[in-house]
């Protein structure tokens, strides 16, 4: 059995989904109430390969809010990680994805280091970042959509917000190994990663947000901030190709203009119907089949019984992992996103 760890993504949102979740007495609590809440099973369902396989598994909300890391509430945003781990672990499921920021805390604050939650032992090799499917989908969504629009990557430039993080240097890699895009812009606010980065790379034009956007013929945009930013549109290039795969969404996508186009990033789609209602939550178009690439790749590890944890740790992830959960991600019936 598998399992997912998610969470909402505002207070706002979480008192408006409190009485579908199953506690309707969090609807009108504040973020101290939602800073107490105990993780929650509140999802079991079954997923089937198109190879035929069926699994079964859990979504564990584990009551974070991104609101407690713009407030401060650092120690209870590390208490909802750990939790939510440890009931995953005491339900049994043999792996489990770490949801939006839940695997960012997890590395931001160091938590391989607390290990030890009550009675409960965390064994980390039951766990996954879900980020090496995420990076590999945003690649996939990156060729597949510039493709459609006419956006030649051959001769085009790639911004990439959030360079240096666990998805955007791998998306970097991929990048550079296999499309060999004209340009590749670096962005992220610390210098010496960057130029980690860029040495790494044996390539890449490092520049602020506000010097690399209005170069962009394809922005990709994967920063770990809690809320989203609202953006220049006359600034942009037109066409302009933006793949959003933070969570949550990381750009106010009020955007209204026709030659630039918004993509969800980092979702995937699959090919039969799952009888889960979580993906009602989160607003996916389809949700009976739309999910983020991170879930997707417990799913993928469960069905392939590569009970490990597949993702882990920071900017480790290779173009040659990226290709194999690329294929399981293929072989069960899974597609990337690339609709708007
Ligand atoms: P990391 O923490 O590894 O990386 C975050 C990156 O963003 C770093 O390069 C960081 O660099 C940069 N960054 C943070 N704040 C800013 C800022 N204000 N301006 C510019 N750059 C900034 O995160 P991940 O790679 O693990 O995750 C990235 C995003 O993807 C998150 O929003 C996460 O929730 C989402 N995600 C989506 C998934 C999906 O399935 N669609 C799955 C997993 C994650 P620096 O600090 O130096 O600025």
């Amino acid at each position: 059995m598998f399992g997912l760890i998610g969470h909402l993504s505002s207070l706002e949102h979480a008192q408006s989904v409190a009485e579908t979740l199953g506690y309707a007495e969090f609807s009108n609590q504040g973020l101290d109430f939602w800073c107490s809440a105990p993780p929650q099973l509140v999802d079991s369902f079954h997923v089937t390969s198109i190879t035929g396989q069926v699994i079964e598994g859990r979504y564990i909300e584990s009551c974070f809010l991104p609101e407690m890391l713009i407030n401060r509430r650092i120690k209870s945003a590390i208490r909802k990680v750990l939790n939510a781990m440890a009931l995953a672990q005491k339900s049994d499921l043999n792996i489990t994805a770490l949801g939006g920021f839940s695997s960012v805390i997890f590395e931001e604050f160091n938590l391989k280091d607390n290990n030890q939650v009550r009675n409960v032992e965390l064994d980390f090799n039951r766990f996954t970042t879900g980020n090496t499917h995420t990076a590999y989908i945003i690649c996939r969504q990156i060729e597949q959509v510039s493709a459609q629009l006419g956006i030649d990557l051959a001769s085009s430039t790639v911004a990439v917000c959030g360079a240096t993080g666990d998805i955007g240097s791998a998306v970097c890699r991929w990048l550079e190994k296999k499309n060999d895009v004209k340009e590749l812009l670096l962005v992220a606010r610390n210098r010496e990663r960057l130029d980690n980065l860029q040495a790494e790379l044996g390539r890449g034009k490092i520049l602020s947000l506000e010097e690399a956007l209005p170069e962009a013929d394809v922005i990709v945009w994967v920063t770990s901030m809690p809320k989203g930013v609202e953006i220049s549109l006359e600034t942009l290039k037109k066409p302009c190709l933006i793949i959003d795969g933070g969570y949550p969404k990381n750009l106010d996508s009020k955007f209204n203009h026709s030659d630039i186009y918004v993509l969800k990033g980092g979702v995937v789609e699959h090919s039969l119907d799952i009888d889960w209602k979580i993906m009602d939550i989160v607003s996916m178009d389809i949700p009976s089949r739309q999910m983020f690439a991170c879930f997707a790749e417990a799913i993928l590890l469960e069905f392939e019984q590569w009970h490990t944890n597949f993702s882990w740790g920071r900017n480790l992830i290779t173009v040659d992992k990226m290709q194999l959960i690329g294929e399981a991600s293929i072989k069960h019936g899974f597609s990337p996103l690339v609709s708007f």
